[in-house]
């Protein structure tokens, strides 16, 4: 494999609209920000990522922060998993959590990418993974929206991809109206459908437990974030007082997050976040510590490079998928018979379309 240097990083921030907005308990959202990065070698090879951290206002900060970081490995052979750890110390007096770990898994992911692209393999064969196409929900729509609409989208989604589940968002007034809800998703998309609902932390524990109990024998296939996400504590309770399994994992920022909800017995599932986990090193370390507590290991957004972290991961489970990101990338992944394919090229195999990013381009000198 060939050595290669770091020489500069080129960044990109952009807001692109939704083809639906997201409604839901945190918030309304009808357009995404995304930061987009380009990093040169002393090579042809240009190593890429995108994060998306939510708040289009904080775009400036974090690229400041991204550029800050990248002098510490300027003019050096690329070795990713030493730059993780020197990145992780650089940032610790900012706080191993926000915007300076958003920062570092940026830079992560695409000294991964470029790494994996010197050796001229994907991502997942690169880290000893394979290309088998991985099980996918799709995640991208029913939200918080009339119960009358969700088995028509229900239909609509699953045949976007031959899916064989679907996110359904709930904590509705009442629990007779979650009820209806997956009624409706399921009248629309068919029986076999499996539902996993997201709850997005609306609930104090004790409405968690009132609602949970009300909705525990329905069919739900998990249920999602139903108090704050770091209160390990009242999680704990509510796993153990609760069949169906819970799942928390997307607000874990970092691997030792990860590790603090295992040992507290904070949920029966996880679903950690590419970019809050860390990036591709952040992820590697979790998906290890998960493993070592048998826990099933799910994605959240970023479906591309989640695809080829789960074929490493040991305890993998669903793959979330979103389309949310689609517009920025020339070549989206493929869905097929409700798995997620990824692309035999060397790297993650994602290039920018260009267009969307001049057209909806946030201007971050401003
Ligand atoms: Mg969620």
């Amino acid at each position: 494999m060939k050595e290669i240097k770091f020489i500069e990083c080129d960044i990109r921030c952009v807001n692109v609209p939704l083809r639906e907005p997201i409604i839901a308990h945190i918030g309304t959202f009808k357009k995404w920000p995304y930061l987009c990065l380009d990093l040169k070698t002393d090579s042809e090879i240009v190593g890429k990522s995108y994060i998306g951290p939510y708040l289009v206002e904080q775009l400036a900060s974090i690229t400041q922060c991204i550029k800050a970081l990248s002098e510490k490995f300027k003019d050096r052979i690329i070795e990713p998993t030493q730059f993780y750890k020197e990145g992780e110390k650089a940032i610790s007096l900012l706080g191993y959590k926000g915007i300076g770990l958003y920062a570092l898994a940026s830079l992560d992911i695409a000294f991964w990418d470029a790494h994996s692209k010197a050796s001229g393999s994907p991502l997942a064969i690169h880290l000893g993974g394979s290309l088998k196409p991985l099980k996918t929900y799709n995640s991208r729509g029913l939200w918080l929206k009339p119960i009358n609409e969700l088995a028509k989208e229900a239909k609509i989604l699953r045949k976007e991809g031959d899916f064989n589940a679907l996110k359904l968002r709930i904590g509705r007034e009442t629990a007779n109206q979650d009820i209806q809800a997956f009624k409706e998703v399921k009248r629309g998309a068919g029986d076999d459908i499996q539902v996993l609902t997201d709850f997005n932390q609306c609930y104090t524990l004790s409405q968690a437990m009132t609602r949970m109990r009300l909705l525990d024998d329905v069919g739900f296939e998990w249920f999602e974030e139903p108090i704050v996400y770091n209160d390990l504590i009242g999680n704990a309770k509510l796993t153990q007082m609760i069949y169906t399994p819970i799942t928390i994992g997307e607000n874990f920022h970092g691997p030792k997050d990860l590790k603090d909800a295992l040992i507290s017995n904070a949920c029966d599932l996880i679903m950690p976040d590419l970019m809050r986990i860390g990036g591709v090193s952040g992820w590697l370390q979790s998906a290890a510590i998960a493993s070592s507590f048998n826990v099933e290991f799910s994605s959240h957004l970023f479906p591309e490079v989640s695809a080829h972290l789960m074929s490493v991961t040991q305890t993998a489970n669903w793959v979330e998928w979103t389309d949310w990101a689609n517009p920025i990338i020339k070549k989206p992944y493929e869905i097929k018979d409700g798995h997620i394919i990824i692309p035999n090229v060397p790297g993650v195999g994602l290039d920018w379309n260009e267009d969307i990013l001049e057209k909806y381009a946030v201007n971050i000198n401003a």
